[in-house]
């Protein structure tokens, strides 16, 4: 009876152990919901119907609403042709009328907000695509036929990625999942597999998604896939190596306090005094590396100026950090900063310590660290 007891504690204690490792694995990967999205993307881009049709069964399944598949099918157009497009959105209303016979309500989902108002649409898109990429695209072939670059700011990054019902992230699974199917479409990838990391997606979700490919889609182009995700991930600026890049102020010293986890470096750029009580100090983290929780009774401001990095304050979502992001924490609110999963980052903290110095408190578990 006891032998029993014991063995029943000790399934117990196991089971914990391996659900807590479940979680902290599956938030690095692709959700159910991102899964069907690369599946979806990827057989709209291939003109495969008879696989569409099931990977819409299994989108819906997941809890993609209606609104959310015609947008993903919407933007594909311009990646796959309008001929492609229209042909997933015929098939999404037959899959939608045969559940609706078996009496599944799949829920509408969210409509998108209107476009900001006084920016024409080339405006809108020109910010867009700056925001998306992290730089200003011209030169070379779209100074040689400005109408692409026109259409492109116009038609991709205003009307379709001003529209707010699907983000960025989920919009670049569906880019990505889509030149990865094609073929002859590698410089592209390449781009865009760069632009996937800069906004949000991991190298392991990235690996995920080609693997998607490989066994579901096709082989042949799962392998190409692999091959230009290793090329980009060897490449700059997604480690410590290629930082100077970026840098203004030097590394300092490496934080060795106890408030951190990873390796973190602190330039002090200004002490507060009894004049001016306001510390300002830049602190480059390498990926992985972040702040323990704490708050500041003055507040601070955070200034972003390399790599990519995370942001969060207690009972909020996590917020991507990128060169030229402001952040304003309010005083007395806990939160945690520092670098994402496989790219460092530098930021320039300004700290009002008139009401008092931080408070820090319990480390940034990986479970709360790789959560969204
Ligand atoms: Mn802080």
């Amino acid at each position: 009876m006891l032998k029993n007891k014991i063995l029943f504690c000790l399934f117990i204690v196991i089971n914990h152990i391996l659900l807590a490792q479940t979680k902290t694995d599956s938030s690095l990967s692709l959700s159910p919901k991102e899964r069907s999205i690369v599946a979806i993307s990827a057989h709209t881009a291939q003109g495969n119907m008879p696989k569409l049709q099931m990977a819409l069964h299994d989108g819906l399944n997941a809890g993609l609403t209606i609104n959310e598949i015609k947008e993903m099918l919407v933007q594909l157009y311009a990646y796959a042709g309008f001929p492609r497009s229209l042909n997933a959105l015929n098939n999404l209303m037959g899959v939608l009328e045969e559940r609706k016979k078996k009496d599944i309500n799949d829920a509408a989902g969210k409509e998108p907000s209107p476009y900001p108002a006084g920016k024409t649409m080339l405006q809108t898109g020109t910010g867009n695509q700056t925001k998306l990429t992290g730089r200003k695209i011209g030169g070379g072939v779209y100074e040689f036929a400005p109408a692409i670059d026109q259409f492109l700011k116009e038609h991709l990054f205003g009307a379709i990625f001003g529209r707010d019902n699907l983000d960025w992230k989920t919009r670049e699974i569906i880019t990505i999942a889509a030149l990865a199917a094609m073929e002859g479409t590698e410089p592209q990838l390449r781009s865009h597999f760069g632009v996937g990391m800069y906004n949000g997606l991991t190298k392991n979700q990235l690996a995920e998604l080609v693997t998607i490919i490989e066994t579901d889609v096709s082989a042949k182009r799962g392998i190409v896939a692999r091959q230009v995700l290793q090329a980009v991930i060897n490449q700059k600026p997604y480690t410590m190596a290629t930082l100077p890049d970026e840098v203004i102020f030097p590394l300092g010293q490496k934080i060795d306090n106890g408030n951190f986890i990873g390796t973190a470096w602190l330039k002090q750029l200004a002490l507060s005094d009894s004049s001016n009580q306001t510390a300002i100090g830049n602190v480059t983290f390498e990926p992985g590396a972040r702040t323990n929780w704490h708050l500041h009774p003055g507040g601070q401001i955070l200034l972003a100026t390399g790599g990519l990095g995370y942001y969060q304050e207690k009972g909020s979502p996590k917020r991507l950090l990128r060169k030229g992001d402001v952040v304003k924490c309010p005083p007395n609110i806990p939160h945690w900063h520092g670098a994402s999963h496989d790219q460092p980052f530098i930021q320039i903290a300004i700290t009002n310590n008139q009401n008092g110095a931080t408070v820090w408190m319990q480390p940034v578990t990986d479970a709360e660290y790789n959560n969204n």
